[in-house]
């Protein structure tokens, strides 16, 4: 770890222990609303209603009666706090509104008041509130700063998973006109351009040709990465910031190694160029199948057999749990393959079955840990045994590397903690929440450094990639200290035909 300031490495020495409470550190912080424009495009009032109060009410009501679930997780909570310290926001914060049972209860006090008859008769023995413009203010600030990372749930004797609640009050603020800009502005793109990233199919195509001349000019290669071509076997669905930037491109050079070595007949789509589904951040089901359908459809029109998914944490989790559901049945795909499959699934079947030439001391230069996403983690599974999510990802990563070091167990697998940026909360105006966020899992990078030497840490998921380049600068690493996975694979392939250097050395002594 390079030298950090004083006040950096003290946050980090904290970071797992309980914080001293700090109560209102947090208040007020909020990501900015979003403008009609974007609420409009998603079915959703442009602005705050005249009768908000009515309206906010009786979305809550349907939404107890439809989710049983979520009323579930409203009547149960016994107050046992064992969910309290198992926030990063909280340990990173310091607010007592973070503990996950405070930041259900900022819902739940309000159900409690107008739907139980303790709360209707006697609030002040239930802790029932009214709903007022303050009680508003609060639920947009507070459940903006949790990333539905479901951490607090694996704790949580009873289940009470607190992105659910998250979910829904996201859901009612939309409903009465106050939603956010960040993620409500996204889901606009990919219903109109296809992508987060708003890149259209000709800016597509142009990356991809840049691209397939990097890696033969790297590698002496010709490697394809097909767009919009029918009668491909695979469809890659990626999210979109794999086309964009590093570390995510180097994961898509990864992947098209892969599918060229494995001979693979793949294309990806102009029209479904975007694996993420930031409809499931904001709770709304309707958006989610809106963007989910876009898949179904690009699946058709190009008569794919296969669907397989790209690094990325809560796609995954939309994808494994839920594409049935929402765009299902998938009847015209290949049903001998899993639908959706995900691309690690794929890659480790390809090195099983010694499908790639793989030498590992082409990434001794890094000394890796790897960093479970959350979604990946706690809401999907991977292969056909129980724990493949977190297996499969590190049998690659020990396919492909020679040095490789877990962080402390209470930090990985199904304890994992959240890069802070998940949920709908990448974005620049919750800057500061996500840096401190970020500290636990920071704080758990550093034993690992200090203990192994380790340099670098590996992830499955665009948003962590993206939120650790950003905020490890702050905890004194470098941003490229994050890596994709399908990059450490890109790495260590040899390409059929490659000239490596020992080729070259070889030849050089022969002559
Ligand atoms: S879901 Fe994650 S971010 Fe939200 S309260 Fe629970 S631990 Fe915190
Ligand atoms: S662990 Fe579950 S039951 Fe206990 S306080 Fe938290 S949410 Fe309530």
């Amino acid at each position: 770890m390079a030298d950090g300031n004083n006040d950096i490495e003290q946050q980090i020495r904290d970071a797992l222990d309980v914080p001293c409470l700090k109560p209102g550190a947090m208040e007020g912080l909020k990501p900015f609303v979003a403008a009609p424009e974007h609420q409009e495009k998603l079915g959703f009032p442009g602005e705050l209603v005249p009768d908000w109060k009515e309206k906010a009410l009786a979305k809550m009501k349907d939404l107890a009666e439809k989710n049983r679930a979520f009323q579930v997780y409203l009547d149960a909570c016994v107050k046992c706090g064992a969910c309290t310290d198992k926030c990063h926001y909280f340990l990173g914060t310091g607010d007592p509104k973070n503990m996950p049972v405070a930041r259900q209860d900022l819902l739940r006090s309000v159900y409690r008041r107008y739907f139980t008859f303790a709360g209707k008769y006697f609030p002040w023995l239930v802790g029932a509130r009214d709903l007022t413009e303050e009680v508003l203010e609060e639920w947009y600030s507070y459940y903006h700063q949790c990333s539905e990372c479901r951490r607090c749930s694996v704790f949580c004797p009873y289940g009470i998973d607190t992105a659910e609640i998250t979910m829904a009050a996201r859901e009612i603020l939309d409903h009465i006109g106050v939603g956010q800009k960040y993620s409500n502005e996204i889901i606009g793109k990919v219903k109109s351009v296809g992508n987060n990233l708003g890149l259209n199919p000709k800016a597509l195509r142009a990356t991809l040709e840049d691209l397939e001349e990097d890696i033969e000019d790297d590698t002496g290669i010709s490697v394809r990465i097909p767009l919009d071509e029918k009668g491909a076997d695979i469809l890659l669905v990626t999210p979109s910031a794999d086309f964009f930037a590093e570390p995510h491109i180097d994961g898509l050079i990864g992947y098209a190694k892969v599918f060229h070595e494995t001979g693979a007949s793949w294309t990806l789509s102009s029209y479904a160029s975007e694996a993420a589904n930031f409809g499931l951040f904001i709770g709304s089901y309707e958006n989610m199948r809106e963007i989910a359908l876009r898949i179904r459809k690009a699946a058709e029109d190009l008569g794919v057999k296969r669907i397989i998914f790209g690094e990325c944490g809560h796609a995954w989790r939309v994808a494994y749990s839920f594409l049935n559901t929402l765009a299902g049945p998938f009847d015209f795909l290949d049903q001998n393959y899993p639908i959706p499959q995900h691309i690690l699934e794929y890659t480790w079947d390809a090195i099983q079955k010694g499908q790639l030439k793989l030498d590992k001391s082409r990434n001794d230069h890094l000394t890796l840990t790897y960093h479970d996403s959350c979604n990946v983690a706690r809401a999907s599974r991977m292969g056909d045994m129980p724990g493949g999510q977190f297996e499969i990802p590190r049998n690659v990563i020990k396919a492909v590397c020679n040095n490789f070091y877990e962080m402390d167990r209470d930090t990985i697998r199904e304890s994992t903690l959240c890069c802070g940026g998940g949920g709908g909360l990448l974005t620049d105006d919750l800057m500061d929440l996500r840096i401190k966020g970020a500290s636990p899992r920071m704080k758990a990078l550093q034993q690992v450094t200090e203990d192994h030497g380790v340099t670098h840490m590996a992830a499955i998921c665009a948003i962590c990639k993206t939120q650790f380049s950003k905020v490890m600068p702050k905890y004194g690493y470098d941003m490229d200290s994050i890596v994709s996975v399908h990059q450490l694979v890109s790495n260590a392939i040899i390409l059929t035909g490659q000239e490596t250097e020992e080729d070259e050395q070889n030849e050089e002594e022969a002559a």
